[in-house]
């Protein structure tokens, strides 16, 4: 039985030009700064978002962490929306290891505004913690793809730092955002003081994510890595993937755009389900089946039997996530499947 997966597009496996740059890699000791490949990488993607210097790290999570951990000290407060990444699937390491407080706020879209954020700026006063730290999601994950337009991020980066305040970019998807609005990830960057985006998501090479900011901040940014267990040896061979990524995945992401688009339509059409339409701009589709009499466990189960994975977000909340190891005909496929195992079990 063929397998559809449309857990997460981290399931992408190397396409045969990654492993054949892997295999071919030129590599070195990168903690001696002496890998190549991972050198070319790192210029490759501080060129793509027109900054100075980026850092490869190995997860997207680490990236952020480290980002977090320069841009506060212990006990300064951080503003996110409250269905962050960071904030809910990160093991809340910005407060075990950053030490800074989380100020989450509450969205629709996933996206903060900044009359929203200005609200939640402490005063200036000795005894408050201070606010020094914006964190953004560009596409936002559990909102459902959403993108955050670059005039949005530039009204938002302005005014934070007109009010000292750092912004992040927390960029895991942002060149899914990038096709959807079809602009350059530069733009939808803007003046953002780090972004972290991730190689191993739509990219779809097998590991790793990239921090990208000024030369002094990677630097900082560098030993920070190191610190969390992250200096790596011979990783051009993840790295070589990852410039391959960059050149032939952004391309493709639009067909995964309108494979989620068509799965979200038709669904729509089915008994017990509703999903906001709107809402699926990228390759996420997050939808609500508390109308077919099942938990999203259950409903996960049975497909699970019949070959299809999707996961629960909650218990009556599914998330499916398109990526280039998925065609249009997986889709129609694993609509049908959905439609028979929904149909069996309402019918008793
Ligand atoms: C996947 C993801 C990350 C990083 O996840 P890792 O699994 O640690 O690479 C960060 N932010 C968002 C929005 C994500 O979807």
């Amino acid at each position: 039985m063929k397998i559809i997966d449309l857990r997460s597009d981290t399931v992408t496996r190397p396409t045969p030009r990654m492993r054949r740059a892997m295999a071919e890699a030129e590599v070195g000791d990168d903690v001696y700064l002496e890998d190549p490949t991972v050198e070319k990488l790192q210029e490759r993607a501080a060129e793509l978002f027109e900054r100075e210097a980026a850092l490869f790290v190995p997860t997207g999570s680490m990236g952020n962490l480290i980002a977090v951990k320069l841009h506060t000290r212990p006990g300064d407060e951080v503003i996110l929306d409250s269905r962050s990444h960071i904030l809910n699937y990160e093991l809340g390491s910005l407060a075990a290891i950053a030490g800074v407080v989380p100020r989450a706020i509450t969205t629709v879209t996933g996206h903060l505004r900044w009359p929203q954020i200005e609200d939640c700026i402490r005063p200036n006063i000795y005894y408050c913690a201070q606010t020094r730290l914006v964190c953004l999601e560009n596409t936002h994950n559990m909102a459902g793809g959403t993108v955050m337009s670059a005039k949005e991020t530039h009204e938002i980066v302005a005014s934070a730092h007109a009010r000292g305040l750092a912004v992040h970019l927390d960029g895991a998807r942002i060149f899914n955002a990038a096709t959807y609005l079809n602009l350059p990830v530069a733009k939808l960057a803007d003046r953002c003081d780090s972004i972290m985006f991730c190689l191993s998501k739509g990219l779809g090479a097998p590991a790793g994510s990239l921090l990208v900011a000024s030369r002094d901040f990677i630097e900082q940014a560098r030993r920070v890595r190191k610190m969390l267990g992250g200096g790596m040896r011979q990783v051009g061979v993840l790295a070589a993937a990852g410039l391959v990524a960059l050149e032939e995945s952004p391309a493709k992401l639009a067909e995964d755009h309108l494979n989620a688009r068509f799965l979200a339509e038709e669904l729509l059409q089915l008994n017990g389900i509703k999903l906001h339409l709107e809402s699926v701009q990228t390759n996420i589709v997050i939808f609500d089946i508390s109308g077919t009499g099942l938990t999203s466990a259950e409903l996960s189960a049975k497909l699970k039997e019949n070959g299809v994975l999707i996961n629960g977000i909650s218990h009556t909340q599914m998330r499916i996530v398109t990526h280039y190891d998925i065609n249009r005909n997986d889709c129609k496929q694993a609509l049908s499947i959905i439609r028979k195992v929904l149909k069996n079990s309402q019918s008793y």
